[in-house]
């Protein structure tokens, strides 16, 4: 593994990236490849039995270096501080911490005031399992972070937060510019967060005070992707007073993407019309765009009421799988009651790749470097 920075110019044979959602039906994790030169990932949920292998997160990734050959580790990145997107990220930075050009935490609250709170909270935490185990895997990540992954590649992420621009040139000496910025959390979100958690403890904050588990998400990540003219939108779980946020100041930021990483799994809050409605400047461009949605079937998402603004926008949208078929089908057929909608999900997958080029558009060209969709 290349350990040192990563250069400010990338040569790619095929002028192509890659996205790989990974979904278990509580949680997701993204995989970003390059032109299989820069790997990096946002969140890691957890997938079903640890034991296997085969749907293991770190082993879907350690698959990504190995078809790559060698590439860059570019960042590792927690979107908010939510058991679905953290819980086997500590694994990661166990594994890779170091490999990372850099590992980067959602603004908000420090992992020092995190773990802070979390002593003062320790004695009390027994009466609440799940929230126990909520806590003691934050805590894991916590101190793999301190045990695996140098200050200097630490990064807390915001607004305006550049994550990388690189500057890439194809085998025929065309050259692209990539860049990944944040356009959320706001400070003045991030500000909130940050009093309300510091007055009311972590635990309640994630698992237990549904008001304070919405706070949680208006501090979540939103990651614009370019690449050429491709434009790229993960969502992470940030709610409607995060979109607004970016509407008042970023929306030409937000026109015309190819894909979208629908916010918080296709709930109400995550997905307001209003930001549909702003995205696209005409019928071409949002018939051309994919909505990726990773649903989280114990809170009922993605909501019947999103799936049908999707329509009504004619936005094409694939669900990833839960993993398991008795809960795909369960959410196949409440999504089927949905008035005039074809269901595209992508059932026994458990992660979905998508390919796109530089000029906005899907490849169907699958490089030799790119994860393959699993059947
Ligand atoms: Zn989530």
């Amino acid at each position: 593994m290349k350990k040192e920075s990563y250069p400010k110019k990338i040569n790619i044979n095929d002028p192509l990236m890659s996205l790989t959602f990974v979904g278990s039906g509580f949680g997701e994790s993204i995989i970003i490849n390059l032109g299989g030169k820069l790997l990096s990932i946002v969140d890691c949920c957890k997938q079903v039995a640890e034991t296997d292998i085969k749907y293991n997160f770190s082993n879907i990734f350690s698959q990504s270096i190995k078809i790559s050959k060698n590439p860059y580790l570019g960042f590792l990145l927690l979107t908010h501080p939510h058991f679905d997107h953290f819980q086997s990220l500590h694994k990661l930075v166990e594994e890779y911490g170091n490999d990372f050009v850099k590992v980067c935490l959602f603004n908000g609250i420090t992992e020092a005031e995190l773990a802070e709170i979390y002593k003062e909270q320790s004695k009390k935490l027994n009466h609440s399992v799940s929230a126990y185990n909520q806590f003691k895997h934050y805590s894991k990540l916590l101190n793999s972070l301190d045990n695996n992954v140098e200050n200097s590649r630490r990064r807390a992420v915001a607004e305006d937060s550049n994550i990388f621009t690189i500057n890439v040139e194809d085998k025929n000496g065309k050259k692209y510019d990539f860049t990944i910025d944040a356009i959320a959390p706001s400070y003045k979100n991030s500000k909130k967060f940050l009093s309300q958690a510091k007055f009311h403890n972590f635990i309640n904050l994630v698992q237990n005070d549904k008001k304070l588990e919405q706070l949680g998400n208006i501090i979540s990540v939103v990651l614009l992707i370019r690449f050429g003219k491709t434009k790229i939108l993960l969502g992470g779980d940030v709610t409607s007073k995060g979109w607004e946020e970016i509407l008042l100041k970023k929306k030409d930021d937000l026109l015309d993407p190819i894909l979208v990483k629908s916010s918080h799994h296709g709930s109400t809050e995550g997905n307001p019309e209003q930001l549909y409605n702003e995205m696209f400047s005409d019928n071409h461009s949002r018939k051309k765009c994919k909505v990726i949605i990773v649903p989280f079937y114990d809170k009922g998402l993605p909501s019947v009421k999103t799936i049908n603004m999707f329509k009504k926008y004619s936005l094409t949208y694939e669900l990833t799988s839960s993993l398991s078929q008795k809960k795909d089908k369960k959410i196949s057929s409440r999504l089927q009651n949905v008035k005039n909608i074809k269901l595209v999900a992508t059932s026994q997958n458990y992660y979905k790749t998508f390919i796109v080029d530089t000029e906005n558009e899907f490849s169907n060209m699958t490089p030799s470097w790119a994860l393959k969709e699993h059947l």
